[in-house]
């Protein structure tokens, strides 16, 4: 089994399932108990805040968890008019999609919106490209908006500093760095002035009522602290991506092109390639066959018959737009299992355009 599905989701490493495995078995207490296994979850939440805290260069009280990204992106819904862009996941598309922020933010002063958020990612999921966040954070500051970054797929892969950025809010998943699933964290610039649609137990200075999810929390801590950006780990992916590119031109039977924004730097974890005239659909399903198991586009978008918004958007031609693989590669892959897959890839090419050669004779 080959794995290259990372920007889906991680697996959780040894050292963070040490770190966190506790407070599933003997330290269950409940954070809000005043007893000693309450107070130990308590003090556990409290190192993780600031593990998660400093790994983004934030302050500990401007953190609160969530369940991930989801969760945290529609918190930031929640707080006034958004303008996002077309690039979003689904969970930050609420609101108005601009292709130009500042026109965007005019028109809705024109119609007399008086406080908007602006958001935009970081990484782009399906295609890995990394946007001027600064940029943005800029824009909307110099026009009285808030900001907001989805940073979940920037994590580990790009220096996140929430000063440096300069925005008010940022969202993260622990899954997309070695945490579990369902975790996540909001970076709040100004905690006091946030308006939490939750009620409940007042968790979180009350901006996340509902009882800590203590396991994750803790674990999201440590993997915040050991997977952040480092230029080691950065060189295994362009390496591998190098490997993967280098291989494939000269092996692969049908055309392909690599689906990325010009002129916009990428990741080197994500790897989006079209192939001319195939259907990824079945090529995803071969490729499992044979123990490679790489997504369809985007995996968030899996189970949809319509082509990626984001593909559409950068213009990928039609007989393209249905061929479209995302590789993205993890800490353990390896040069071996890039030229493994290449070699079942270019494998299951060759038939499925004979296939595709032979339905349109017919
Ligand atoms: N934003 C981006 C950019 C993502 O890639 C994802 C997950 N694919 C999410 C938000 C949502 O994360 P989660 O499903 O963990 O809530």
């Amino acid at each position: 089994m080959v794995y290259l599905d990372h920007a889906s989701t991680t697996y959780i490493t040894k050292a963070v399932l040490d770190e966190a495995m506790p407070f599933l078995t003997y330290n269950f207490g409940n954070p809000s108990s005043a007893h000693r296994m309450g107070v130990v979850a308590k003090n556990a939440i409290t190192t993780a805040r600031k593990r998660c805290a400093k790994a983004i260069n934030a302050e500990p009280e401007q953190i609160i968890f969530t369940s991930g990204a989801t969760e945290s992106n529609n918190l930031v819904i929640g707080q006034e008019v958004i303008i996002s862009s077309e690039y979003e996941h689904p969970s930050m598309r609420a609101g108005f999609t601009a292709d130009n922020i500042q026109f965007e933010i005019n028109r809705l002063r024109r119609a007399g919106a008086k406080d908007a958020i602006v958001s935009h990612q970081f990484v782009n999921n399906e295609i890995g490209t990394i946007f001027n966040v600064k940029k943005y954070a800029e824009v909307a500051h110099e026009n009285g908006c808030l900001f907001h970054t989805d940073a979940t797929q920037a994590f580990s892969h790009v220096p996140v500093d929430v000063k440096d950025i300069n925005c008010d809010f940022l969202s993260l998943s622990g899954h997309k760095f070695h945490a579990p699933k369902g975790v996540g964290l909001l970076y709040i610039k100004h905690p006091e002035i946030f308006k939490s649609p939750i009620i409940g137990g007042g968790q979180e200075k009350g901006l996340r009522s509902g009882t800590e999810n203590v396991f994750g929390i803790v674990a999201m801590g440590k993997a915040m602290e050991l997977y952040n950006y480092r230029d080691t780990i950065a060189k295994h992916y362009a390496d591998l991506k190098t490997a993967l590119l280098t291989r494939l031109s000269q092996t692969c039977p049908v055309e392909y092109r690599l689906n990325e924004i010009e002129g916009l730097p990428t990741v080197d974890n994500i790897v989006n390639i079209s192939f001319k005239g195939i259907n990824a659909e079945g090529l995803v399903s071969l490729l499992d066959f044979d123990g490679f198991m790489v997504s369809q586009g985007s995996a968030c978008h899996s189970g949809s018959l319509e082509p990626s918004k984001v593909l559409k958007e950068i213009g990928v031609p039609d007989d393209y737009i249905h061929g479209a693989i995302r590789v993205s590669f993890g800490l353990n892959n390896t040069y071996t299992e890039v030229y493994q897959f290449v070699e079942c890839l270019v494998k299951h090419l060759a038939v499925l355009s004979k296939i595709n050669t032979k339905e349109k004779l017919i």
